[in-house]
Formats: C-alpha cells, structure tokens, sequence
C-alpha cells in the first residue's frame, strides 16, 4: 500500500503512530480491529476509504448490494440528455486496492449483541464496530397506486439512480412533442433540497430543444422552492418562460397510473410522463436493527461520533440519520459525515479520545442546462452545549447566477468526490 506524503500525515495523526505501522493488517500483521460498512455509497464507501487511509491495521470489510456505484450527483443531466449513465457509474476496484474487502451482497440484519452482520445468503460477518449508511427508501403507504411493482416502473421516481434513471430518460425520449411532463415533490426532508428544481431544469432544456411545445408541472408538496430560490427562477423566468407551471402546496392523495394522473387533495392533474418522488425514511436496514428513533423515519445520532443513540456500537450515517440543524441530506454531507465517522471508530478501537469539535462543511451544485451551473455552500461546527452540529454563521454563500465556469467547477467537485469514496 502507497500513500502520499499528505494521507501519511493525516494517518499518523488519527493512529497510535509506529507501533499501528508495525502492526498494519493490511500488511499481514495483526489487526487492531473489525469494521463492518453497510452501504457502498457516499457515506459508507468514504468511511470505508478513510479508515483504510488512515488506519491500515483496521480491517474493513464493506457490504454493498450493487456490483456498481452509481451517482445521484449529476444523474439529473441524464434525464437532460446532457451525458450518460456511464459517465456516472464506477466500480469498487479502487476501494479494494486500498484493502477494503467487498462482499457484495444484502445485508439483511445487524444482531448488536453478537456483532455480527448478518447477510441474505445465511452468511454472517463478525464486527468490533459496524457502520450503517444504506441512504433511503420510500414511503409509499400512503400512494395506494404505487403499491405494484408495475405500477412502479411506469411512474418511475429516479430518486435512487439507476435503472430507474434509464427508465425516465426513456419515457421522456418517447413523448410526443407537446407532452406534459408532470413531477411530484414530495415534503421536506428528502435527499438533495435542490434536486428537484435541477430536474426541472434539465428537463426543459430537453423538451426545449427537441420537443419545444412540450409542458411541464411542477407539483411540490412543499410551500415554496426549497433552494436556491432566486437562482432557479433565473431560468423558469428567462430560458424556459412559458415551459413551467409550478404549484406550491400540492399535498399528494393517489396516483392513477392507468389514468396517467396525479391525485393531489383538491386536484387532479394528468400528464403524458409522470415522474413522482414519493416521502423517504431512513434505509430498510436501519429499521430492521432499531436505528429508526425520530418521527418513524430517520436515525439519531451522537455527531461526535455518528454513533445511534437507540443502539451501542452502531454507527449511522448520511441520508439515514436525523439531520442537525440546517443540515441537508446531501452526498456532500455524507462524506463528511464519513469522515467524522471515520476517524471516531478508529479513535474508539484505539483507545484514544474523539474529536472534541470538528468542522463540516457542504457544497451543492445544480445544472440549469448541459453546462451552466450554480452552487450553495454551508459550514456546519460541533457546539458542545448543545450536544450537535451547527451551521457557522456568517460562512458559506450561493451563486450570483448560473454560468460555464461554475459547471467546469461542479464537474471538478463531483470528479473528487468520487475519487474520496471510491479512489
Ligand atoms: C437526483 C439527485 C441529485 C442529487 N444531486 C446532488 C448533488 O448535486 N450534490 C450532493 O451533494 N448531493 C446530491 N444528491 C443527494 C445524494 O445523492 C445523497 O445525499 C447521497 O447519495 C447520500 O449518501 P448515502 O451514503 O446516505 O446513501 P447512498 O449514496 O444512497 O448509498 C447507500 C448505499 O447503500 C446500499 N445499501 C442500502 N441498503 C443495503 C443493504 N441492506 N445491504 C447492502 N447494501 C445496501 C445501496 O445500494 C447504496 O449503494 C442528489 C440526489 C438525487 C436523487
């Protein structure tokens, strides 16, 4: 194993220094401890990445039910035709060449008393820590016309990409010119508080471009555009005037797939392509182990360490957990979460104090066509008084407007992020 004189330093400074050298299991030493990841996505394979980097007498072993990681980041340009899926999907070469060991498979259950991890093919994995970072899944109680799997794939969410990204794109390509596209939003907190005004984005500049009498309505269970506000209707108001009806405060009742309607609490809106994102909780994985403490949905965590507050020696991270204060369930967010993480479970193997106040931050970018693009940053800090994360007031910003030069810069922000969880 190589590491640069930068990793080496950070290493050093998170490890007990020569003696870990002299012991590095992943140099067929003796191991100084067991971490199971669940969830080979933002958080998870971060975490996975940054023990190794800095601990590599930690052995970790990382479950991931896809043989292929796929990024939500930049999967709304998909939908746009403004690039492809294989510019957003990579392997876990990477992450084995730093001796991660990956066994893909589901995770179906974590017994915390045993520790051990157990798998769907009967397999168990024995642990010292394990963490969970299965993002989400959807809540779909609630939209009876959703309960089928057929139903399911004719009104794709795309909220996960992936197959159903492929699926979207390939509706949206079908429609007739003069077609109404029509997405549900549902209510705050879901993955990525600007996703789904890029969504909007990216589909007008589509249907400008190849089918310009085409609509689109914008449903939004919420009472107002979630973020970047003012940067959104740059566009909706300047390119794609005319092309977007968007109504606040749509509480969603049903959807008729037959029909091609959505069923709000006092409307019903049909379309030609109907693309609704329904309510999330926290990953299947988190509710079967009792990670689930807030509102049904989301996963409490010490932040100090990412570990649950329902069960000892289980940590959480990224769109699972229960969101500090002006937190947004972002990839960003998650892999700074997997760094907290990271470090916290090599201190807590070690014997050695955690942090006692790091610092986080965020960056979210959105296209508003294939090459423009604008961003939001957010600094978030540990408050020892009141025992969570912060935003730093007074730190980060957000765009003046969208241009070329910001989407050279979200290309290069998601090109390292990839490289942090996967490289
Ligand atoms: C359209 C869209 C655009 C977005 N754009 C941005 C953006 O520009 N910037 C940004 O910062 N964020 C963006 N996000 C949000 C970002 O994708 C999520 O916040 C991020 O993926 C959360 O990381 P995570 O590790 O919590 O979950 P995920 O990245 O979803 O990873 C979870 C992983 O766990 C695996 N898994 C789950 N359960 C199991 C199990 N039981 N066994 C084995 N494997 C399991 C899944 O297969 C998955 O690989 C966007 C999201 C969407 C939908």
């Amino acid at each position: 194993m190589k590491l640069s004189r930068r990793e080496f330093v950070k290493w050093m400074a998170a490890s007990t220094g020569t003696a870990a050298v002299a012991g590095c299991a992943g140099m067929g030493g003796s191991s100084a401890g067991r971490v199971v990841v669940i969830g080979g996505g933002y958080g998870g394979a971060t975490a996975a990445r940054y023990i190794r980097l800095w601990a590599p007498d930690i052995d970790v072993t990382l479950v991931e039910r896809n043989d292929t990681f796929v990024s939500c980041p930049i999967s709304n340009l998909v939908l746009g035709g403004n690039t492809q899926m294989g510019n957003i999907t990579m392997g876990y070469d990477g992450l084995k060449a730093r001796g991660v060991r990956i066994v893909r498979g589901e995770a179906v259950a974590v017994d915390a008393s045993a520790k051990q991890v157990r798998l769907a093919d009967g397999s168990s994995l024995a642990y010292d820590r394990v963490i969970v970072s299965p993002g989400i899944d959807f809540i779909y109680d609630t939209i009876p016309g959703l309960k089928s799997a057929d139903a399911r794939s004719r009104v794709p969410h795309a909220w996960k990409a992936g197959p159903e990204t492929v699926a979207l794109r390939k509706q949206l390509e079908a429609m007739r010119d003069g077609g109404v596209f029509v997405f549900h939003v549902p209510m705050a907190p879901y993955r990525c508080p600007p996703g789904p005004y890029e969504r909007v984005c990216q589909v007008a500049d589509y249907l400008k471009r190849e089918k310009p009498k085409s609509k689109i309505i914008v449903l939004d269970s919420n009472p107002d555009i979630m973020s970047k506000k003012g940067l959104f209707l740059q566009s909706w108001n300047g390119v794609y005037k005319g092309m977007i009806d968007y109504r606040p405060n749509s509480e969603l009742a049903d959807v008729d797939v037959k029909g091609m309607t959505v069923k709000l609490t006092f409307d019903n809106v049909k379309g030609d392509v109907l693309n609704v994102v329904p309510p999330h909780r926290a990953g299947d994985i988190a509710r079967t182990t009792g990670l689930i403490t807030a509102n049904q949905r989301w996963c409490g965590i010490d932040w100090l360490t990412c570990e649950s507050v329902g069960v000892k020696g289980v940590h959480v991270l990224g769109d699972a957990t229960l969101s500090a204060s002006a937190m947004p369930k972002s990839a960003s967010m998650a892999n700074q979460h997997g760094k907290i993480c990271a470090a916290s479970v090599i201190a807590l193997l070690k014997g050695q104090p955690v942090h006692p106040e790091p610092v986080i931050m965020n960056t979210c970018y959105s296209f508003v066509d294939g090459r423009s693009a604008m961003h939001v940053t957010s600094v978030h800090t540990y408050d020892p008084a009141q025992k969570t994360l912060v935003p730093v007031k007074g730190a980060g910003g957000l765009s003046d407007k969208a241009s070329e030069l910001e989407g050279t810069y979200a290309w290069g922000w998601a090109r390292n992020i990839w490289g942090e969880a996967l490289g």
